[in-house]
């Protein structure tokens, strides 16, 4: 059997991943030499030459992340945002970008910034692309789905009927490879801040891009090359090391969230609950459509009389801090955290309001992390 056909959890274990060759170790070592002997000019010994242009270790991180994802091939960077900003630079002067209009902070922040080439830049509701007449004008589209922290979600598919001209690039980090391939549902980019799910643990920064095709991983490999902005050994290593229990994680995630999800709902204090795993979510047929599971990110708006920064500081067992998709539950208030770069008008109009709290969900008992909830509640009313 084609390692490829067999299932996401066998995978994460041995998906684009061999014993070292050389010694037969099973996870591949901390390669930390910058370069590599030659034989004669030009003619190395082995694979490799320099540790910027490649190196064993990142090596095997990208095969792992390729074969996740279903991709050719995986272009690992430094942070999720070098990634995002290592897709921008397939833009050339004066090309189109259309994005999403919920986006991550650090992404709004970059495509508003002059770091990037002139480029005109739409940014349209992806939640019902019909109403948007420009797709045609796209030369790259960038999707996030769902998308941080409205959870508002994209059908890829329909985004990818309507705009066959561009490259289609999807910011895939809330769902991680465990619960959505938008390779299958016609993306020729996927892209992870490796931080969140893929890392898992909270201790390393990272991105990558997987191609759909050999031609784009090719020109991603270039930028990776000549922008230089590549994760170091250790940090592709702990990368490797989160993958291997990636698809258990992401199973308790997903348990804890549609129990947490459905206890929200019925609480007194609460006024919405957002998650696309509930029936009540707006796009909720399209998430059950393209992806396995609502995620294990729950945002949520605390009624008048509750107040929101008082109950994420006041929750047992959920640490206040931005970021996500680790082994620890985490909550944050977008408005003054994520998303305070964004200006207050166009936040408030977006429904990022001081109400809106956001969890990440942890591995936890979820009884547990339950029960720190309702404590943080219940500290905001009195
Ligand atoms: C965190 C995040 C990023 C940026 O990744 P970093 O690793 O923090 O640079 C991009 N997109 C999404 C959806 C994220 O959650």
């Amino acid at each position: 059997m084609k390692k490829r056909e067999s299932h996401f959890e066998t995978r994460c274990i041995h998906g684009g991943q061999e014993p070292d060759p050389q010694t037969g170790a099973v996870m591949p070592p901390v390669s930390l030499s910058s370069t590599y002997a030659q034989s004669a000019p030009a003619k190395p010994v082995g694979d490799y030459e320099y540790s910027r242009t490649n190196n064993p270790t990142r090596h095997a991180l990208e095969s792992a992340l390729a074969n996740l994802e279903g991709g050719v091939g995986a272009v690992a960077f430094a942070s999720g945002m070098a990634a995002v900003d290592g897709v921008m630079r397939l833009l050339k002067p004066g090309q189109t970008l259309v994005s999403g209009r919920d986006l991550y902070g650090g992404t709004a922040r970059l495509f508003r910034s002059d770091v990037l080439p002139t480029r005109e830049w739409l940014s349209v509701d992806t939640t019902e692309p019909d109403r948007f007449e420009g797709w045609k004008k796209a030369n790259l589209i960038w999707v996030e789905t769902p998308t941080n922290p409205l959870l508002e979600v994209t059908d890829i598919a329909q985004i990818r009927a309507l705009a066959p001209q561009a490259i289609l690039a999807v910011d895939n980090t809330f769902m991680s490879p465990a619960l959505q391939n938008p390779l299958s549902l016609g993306a020729d980019l996927v892209v992870h801040s490796t931080t969140k799910y893929i890392g898992g643990h909270s201790d390393v920064v990272g991105g990558c891009v997987i191609a759909k095709e050999r031609v784009l991983c090719e020109r991603l490999q270039s930028i990776q090359n000549d922008a230089g902005a590549i994760p170091g050994p250790l940090d592709c290593y702990l990368q490797l090391r989160g993958i291997k229990t990636l698809a258990l994680r992401m199973e308790r995630h997903l348990k804890s969230a549609g129990k947490i999800a459905r206890f929200l709902e019925k609480h007194p204090l609460v006024e919405e609950v957002i998650w696309p795993g509930h029936p009540s979510h707006p796009q909720h047929e399209v998430q059950r459509r393209q992806a396995r599971g609502g995620g294990g990110i729950i945002s949520f708006r605390v009624k008048e009389g509750c107040s929101a920064p008082q109950a994420v500081s006041q929750m047992t067992f959920w640490t206040l801090a931005e970021s996500l998709g680790g082994v620890e539950s985490l909550v944050c208030l977008p408005s003054k955290m994520t998303h305070a770069s964004i200006p207050e008008r166009e936040r408030e109009n977006r429904g990022i309001t001081d109400e809106l709290i956001r969890l990440s969900v942890g591995i936890e008992d979820c009884d547990d992390l339950i029960r720190g909830i309702e404590r943080g509640l219940q500290k905001a009313t009195s």
